[in-house]
């Protein structure tokens, strides 16, 4: 399944003229029940890149004295703060329709797992860049889950959570960050 990039596009959102991101033409974010969520207006391909997450890069300490939602962990003690843009918003569920792909230049963009139809919420198993670490500098990022799934594991939280079927599966599909993967590699060899 190779990646697609051809379609991704420059633009602004509320306004404001975004000067990093880039998101797919045929994904927007909506009001729905749970807040804002990202969604495909148009059906997508599998491998299509959707969306790029973006942020200040800074340690666990400095994002945990913000008290700021939609921070990310992307590194060993660094996370994304929050953009305040469409990538803050993508859900997770514990059966996702999308994964984040690490660039070697660290860049970190939404990339659908499989085809996404019209009007579907896009998602991410959050747990896949999420280390124990992460989880004890942000307590909150450790919640009940109602994605609905049947797999639904009703919480969610670090890497080391994941049962080693479901490792093996997200690994087979690389859809653990780098740093996650250093975390979960010896569970993965045997
Ligand atoms: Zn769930």
């Amino acid at each position: 399944m190779g990646l697609q990039s051809g379609r991704l596009m420059r633009v602004k959102l509320g306004g404001r003229e975004r000067t990093s991101a880039i998101v797919h033409p045929g994904v927007a974010l909506r009001k729905s029940a749970k807040g804002r969520t990202v969604y495909t207006r148009t059906a997508q391909r599998a491998g299509q890149l959707l969306l790029e997450h973006y942020g200040e890069r800074v340690s666990f300490a400095a994002a945990a004295s913000l008290a700021a939602d939609h921070i990310m962990e992307v590194g060993p003690d660094l996370v994304f703060l929050p953009s305040r843009d469409i990538d803050d918003y993508v859900d997770h569920s514990c059966e996702p329709n999308c994964r984040l792909d690490y660039q070697d230049d660290g860049r970190v963009f939404l990339v659908a797992l499989r085809d996404v139809a019209a009007g579907e919420d896009l998602t991410f198993d959050y747990a896949t860049t999420t280390t124990r670490a992460g989880v004890a500098a942000f307590p909150g990022w450790r919640f009940a889950c109602r994605c609905g799934a049947t797999c639904c594991r009703g919480e969610v939280g670090a890497v080391e959570d994941l049962s080693v079927d479901r490792l093996r599966y997200y690994a087979s599909l690389g859809a653990l960050a780098p740093h996650v993967l250093q975390r979960v590699r010896s569970l993965l060899k045997d």
